[in-house]
């Protein structure tokens, strides 16, 4: 079983950013997007216990690296989950693209519509839009930004008398199904058809910022340090051990940490998790 959430303003604060996105300057809005804070973890946790998220958000692709590191270092992301973005190019509006993107998804990997429980979008637009599609979908926010007025401050809005806005902080909140919501009709999507030329440009933009943050052609540098730690070649007894799986990409995440001007925090965290693995792979193999 499915749930569908979106990241931003549902599980990933973006208030310090979002005076972009109401300028629609959006590569400055998504370039901060690893400085949110997370949020509406229980609610997520509730969600992993039912099934796995499809995470399908408007960011584009060139904001994946970013994107799943967030998620994984802010303990949102569970082993079966996915990551569905905004193609690089693709303008269509967030409704259409998020129905397009999602319908592709399951149609591709043989998903029945009704495997998915529920969909999760603070705009209550997409959640009308989903309904439209026929799946059961609920607002949930972090930010109200429908009472947002223009110096980007926050307006309360009475939760009292909107009965379609299901706020997620709440630790108890379960997910009910479908709400009552007024559905205004959208377009409907265009054709899940995408040209080479689209998937090579999204292609590309995923290696330059790969390139942008391990340095261009690392795997030559790797090589150079394997080298230089087994002047003589990698026994071939270490190098297909479970400690040597675990330890290259250690070499990998020091590269990116010394590229960031030993600034990329979650590099650091990377490095922490990879050795305390290894750790644990050691100590097993001590009472063999
Ligand atoms: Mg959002």
């Amino acid at each position: 079983m499915y749930y569908v959430v979106d990241i931003d303003n549902c599980v990933s604060n973006d208030h310090h950013r979002n005076e972009y996105a109401r300028l629609r300057k959006w590569d400055e809005y998504h370039d901060l997007c690893h400085l949110d804070n997370a949020e509406n973890h229980g609610f997520i946790t509730k969600l992993h216990k039912g099934g796995s998220i499809i995470w399908l958000t408007g960011r584009t692709a060139n904001y994946r690296t970013k994107t799943e590191e967030w998620l994984i270092h802010r303990g949102l992301w569970q082993d079966g989950d996915e990551l569905l973005m905004r193609r690089v190019g693709d303008h269509a509006p967030a409704a259409e693209m998020k129905i397009r993107q999602l319908k592709k998804h399951l149609s591709m990997n043989g998903v029945a519509h009704e495997q998915v429980l529920c969909c999760y979008d603070d705009s209550q637009k997409i959640v009308d839009a989903y309904i439209l599609a026929g799946f059961k979908a609920e607002r949930m926010f972090i930010n109200d930004y429908n009472g947002q007025v223009t110096d980007g401050t926050q307006q309360k809005v009475d939760d009292s008398t909107d009965s379609v806005i299901s706020h997620c902080s709440d630790p108890d909140y379960t997910p009910s199904g479908i709400t009552s919501a007024v559905v205004t009709p959208i377009p409907e999507p265009r054709p899940d058809i995408y040209s080479a030329r689209e998937t090579i440009a999204e292609a590309a933009q995923v290696f330059e910022s790969r390139v942008a943050a391990y340095g261009e052609k690392n795997y030559e540098r790797t090589s150079r340090v394997l080298k230089a730690l087994w002047p003589e070649g990698i026994p071939p007894h270490i190098s297909s051990s479970p400690e040597f799986v675990l330890f290259f990409p250690i070499i990998n995440k020091l590269f990116r940490f010394v590229i960031s001007g030993l600034t990329h925090t979650d590099s650091r965290t990377d490095i922490a998790v990879y050795a305390a693995m290894l750790e644990t792979e050691i100590k097993e193999h001590e009472h063999d």
